[in-house]
Order: C-alpha cells, then structure tokens, then sequence
C-alpha cells in the first residue's frame, strides 16, 4: 500500500474510535448526573424543610421565653441617646439598677415611660430615646490669651470653655490663625486629639 492510503486508514479508525468513546461515554454518564441532580434537588428540600423546622422551634423558643425572661442583677443596661439636631446616637453602658433586676420586658416598659426598649434580653437592656439639640461629641477651637481653646458646643450652638491648651498660637500659619479665628468645628475625642496634636 501507498503511504497517503496507510495515514487515511488511521485517521478513520481514529475518528471511529472517537465517536464510539463519545457514546460509550454519553451512555455511560447521563444517567448518572440526572442521578446526581435528583439527589441534590432532594437534598436542599430536605435543607429546607430541616431549616424551616429550626426556624419555627426557635420561634417557639423565643415567644414562650420572652414571657418568662427577667432582667439578671448582673445585666448591663445600655442607654442610647439619639439627638434631633446632630442624628448622632450617644451609648452609655450602665449597670442594671436594683429595682429593674427580675423584671419582664413588659414590667420594664410600663416603668419606663420616656425610654423605649430597643433590645432585652436577662443579660442586655437597651432603652433608647431621642434627645433635643447637638449631642456632647461637638468641639470648636477657637484662640484665647495667645493659645488654642476647645469650647464644647451645647444647645442653641451655645459655647463653654472646656479647656485651654498649652499650644501658642504665635507660631501657627497665617491659614491656622484666621481659621481659629472663625473657629475650627470638630466632632469627637479622636478627631479633637488629632487635630490637636496636629498643631502642637
Ligand atoms: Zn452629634
């Protein structure tokens, strides 16, 4: 035989050969996926409904124990402030006053007529109300005898001395003297401290 005839021969027993494989290889896997996806469409109902059934034992949980749960002597009572003017919310952590301990959430609320319960649980009681005008965290600089002064900013925008620093104003640019002189606004301790240490 010619060499052209002996390389047609094996490129048509290859191509045979690949399209026996590709069947033997459809017969053999089809069934199997269609297996495997049955299984796992069976499997995330089963995940449903395990979670469904969770989800309705913790209601249960939660509804028959919100009847019964009274605040611990050892609680931390949270009070959050949320100011009208700032929308700024103040926490302060307090411990739980003695003639909260062993209360319901519904006692606590008929005791507490200007907060609301935002979370209770025996441990943690957060009550929140809102509050009027600017809340604590606003600071102005403002120079005063020759150096820097943080005046807090209270209701109305009124200004108290909070403190005089040791930091001279002489030294500063003219840029940082005419901004003292209309007053540096700042919100919170970590931006004060910064801007502070900024100029000393
Ligand atoms: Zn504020």
């Amino acid at each position: 035989m010619k060499k052209w005839m002996y390389i047609v021969l094996i490129a048509i027993i290859m191509v045979i050969a690949i399209i026996i494989g590709i069947y033997l290889f459809k017969n053999e896997d089809t069934p199997k996926t269609e297996n495997r996806n049955v299984l796992s469409t069976n499997q995330t109902l089963n995940l449903i409904d395990e979670e469904e059934q969770e989800n309705t034992i913790l209601n249960e949980i939660s509804v028959s124990s919100n009847e019964t749960e009274k605040i611990s002597p050892n609680a931390v009572l949270i009070l959050k402030k949320q100011y009208e003017e700032c929308a700024h919310t103040i926490k302060e952590y307090a411990r739980i006053p003695e003639e909260y301990v062993n209360l319901t959430k519904e006692e606590l609320e008929e005791k507490q007529s200007d907060w609301e319960v935002e979370t209770f649980s025996p441990n943690e009681v957060i009550l929140i109300k809102e509050a009027s005008g600017v809340c604590n965290q606003h600071y102005v600089l403002r120079q005063k005898d020759g150096v820097i002064a943080i005046y807090q900013i209270g209701k109305d925008n009124s200004e108290t001395l909070k403190e005089e620093t040791s930091i001279s104003v002489e030294y500063l640019t003219q840029t940082d003297k005419l901004r003292l002189e209309e007053g540096i606004r700042i919100y919170g301790e970590e931006e004060l401290n910064s801007t502070l240490e900024d100029y000393e």
